[in-house]
C-alpha cells in the first residue's frame, strides 16, 4: 500500500457498497471514504483539518465527481485538487470548476503554478519557486526570505511581501527541522516547477544562490555546504576562488571536495610530457611562506592547485606550453612571485627553491597529466 511517491493502492469495498480508496506516500496518507477523506501529513499535522473541512463541504455529487476521476487514488493530486478548490471558493461554480480540473498531476500542477504566479504582482512567488528548484535539496528560511530581497545591499524582502508570499506557497512547499529547511512538498512539484520556469541551465538563478552565499549568509556551515556548488553551477569562476582565497568557511571543506572544486579551475590543456618538462617551480623565499593560515601550512607542504597538504602520495606538478612561458632549461620562474629560479637537469637547483607537487586527488587518474596552473579564463 506505499510507495515512495505518491502512487498507491485502491480498493473499492463493494463489500459495504462505500467507495474507498486508500493512498500513502513518504509524506502522507489520504483515505476516502464515501463520506468524507482523511488525510494525515505526516511532515504536517494541522493539514488534516484543511483537507477534510473542504470535503466537508462538497455534496454528494461533487465527492462521486472527484471519485469518479482516475487520479482520484493519487494522493498528490488529491490534495492538490482539494486545495484548488479551496482556493476557488465560488460555490455556485465548484460543480464546473471540478469538471474542468485537468485529469492528471502534471497538468494540474503546470496549472497551479501558473496560476500562483499569475496571481502574485511582486515577482516572488516566481522568484521562490525557481530557487527552490534550483537548491541542493533546500533552502532555510531566513535565507530564502534574504534572497528575495536585495542581495547586492544585503536587504531582506519586506516583512508584508514575504508574508504574502509564504501563504501563497504554503500548500506546495515543507518546512523541516529546526532550521526550517524549506523545500518543495513534493518531488512532482519540484520537476513541474523546473520544467515550467528553468531555462538556460538556471544559469540566473545559481547566480543569485551563489552571490548570496558567498556574500552574505550568515552562517558559515551553510557557506561552506553551498558557495562552491552554486558558484560552479553560475560558472562565477573568479567568485570561487575568492570564497577559498578569503571565506573562513572554505575550511570546512574536506580535501576531496576541495581538490574537485579546483579541478574545475584548472587549465585545461595537457602538460608538457616531451623531454623538456616545465615543473611547477617555487622560490625559496615563496616556499616557506604560510599559504592556509587556520593550519599553518606552508607553501611547498600543499598541492599548488588545491593547497591540500600532501601526504607521501604526491606528484611533481607540470606546467603546459603556454604557462611555461619564461621556463626553460636552466631557469624556472616562481608559481607565486614569479622570480627567476635556477635549475640543473630540469630540476630546481639546490638550495634555490622547491618543486611544486599535486595532492594525491589533484593527481588522480590522468588528471597529473594536465597542466597545474590555476586559471580562471
Ligand atoms: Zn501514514
Ligand atoms: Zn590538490
Ligand atoms: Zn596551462
Ligand atoms: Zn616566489
Amino acid at each position: 500500500m506505499v510507495d515512495d511517491d505518491g502512487v498507491l493502492t485502491s480498493m473499492l469495498s463493494t463489500r459495504s457498497r462505500t467507495l474507498s480508496s486508500q493512498a500513502s506516500s513518504q509524506t502522507s496518507c489520504v483515505t476516502i471514504f464515501s463520506d468524507g477523506v482523511q488525510l494525515f501529513d505526516h511532515k504536517r499535522p494541522g493539514y488534516q483539518s484543511v483537507m477534510s473541512s473542504m470535503w466537508e463541504q462538497l455534496d454528494k455529487d461533487q465527492l462521486s465527481l472527484i471519485v469518479s476521476r482516475p487520479c482520484a487514488t493519487n494522493p498528490l493530486w488529491l490534495t492538490m485538487l482539494l486545495e484548488e478548490l479551496r482556493m476557488f471558493g465560488d460555490f455556485r461554480t465548484l460543480d464546473s470548476k471540478i469538471e474542468k480540473v485537468s485529469d492528471s498531476v502534471d497538468s494540474l500542477l503546470t496549472d497551479i503554478v501558473n496560476r500562483i504566479i499569475a496571481e502574485d504582482d511582486t515577482g516572488l512567488v516566481k522568484k521562490s519557486l525557481c530557487l527552490l528548484a534550483c537548491a541542493i535539496e533546500s533552502i532555510q528560511l531566513h535565507d530564502l526570505s534574504n534572497m528575495l530581497g536585495d542581495i547586492s545591499n544585503k536587504e531582506p524582502v519586506a516583512p508584508l511581501y514575504w508574508s504574502q508570499t509564504r501563504r501563497v506557497l504554503s500548500p506546495y512547499i515543507k518546512e523541516i527541522g529546526v532550521q526550517s529547511n524549506i523545500s518543495f512538498y513534493h518531488m512532482e512539484i519540484r520537476r513541474i516547477v523546473s520544467q515550467l520556469l528553468i531555462t538556460n541551465h538556471g544559469r540566473e538563478w545559481y547566480k543569485l544562490l551563489a552571490l548570496y552565499y558567498t556574500k552574505w549568509c550568515p552562517d558559515e556551515r551553510s557557506r561552506s555546504l553551498f558557495a562552491p556548488t552554486y558558484c560552479l553551477n553560475a560558472n562565477l569562476k573568479v567568485e570561487l576562488l575568492e570564497f577559498y582565497d578569503k571565506d573562513p568557511a572554505a575550511e570546512l571543506i574536506h580535501d576531496r571536495l576541495r581538490s574537485q572544486h579546483f579541478k574545475n579551475l584548472r587549465c585545461q590543456s595537457q602538460a608538457t610530457v616531451t623531454s623538456q618538462l616545465f615543473p611547477v617551480v617555487i622560490c625559496q623565499f615563496c616556499s616557506t611562506k604560510t599559504c592556509r593560515k587556520k593550519f599553518r601550512i606552508q607553501n611547498k607542504d600543499c598541492c599548488v592547485v588545491c593547497k591540500s597538504s600532501l601526504t607521501f602520495k604526491n606528484v611533481v606538478a607540470n606546467l603546459c606550453n603556454f604557462h611555461a612561458f619564461g621556463h626553460n632549461d636552466k631557469y624556472g620562474k616562481c608559481l607565486y612571485c614569479n622570480m627567476i629560479v635556477p635549475k640543473e637537469n630540469s630540476n630546481v637547483k639546490n638550495m634555490m627553491g622547491n618543486v611544486g607537487k599535486l595532492c594525491m586527488n589533484c593527481s588522480f587518474g590522468h588528471v597529473h597529466k594536465k597542466c597545474a596552473m590555476v586559471s580562471i579564463k
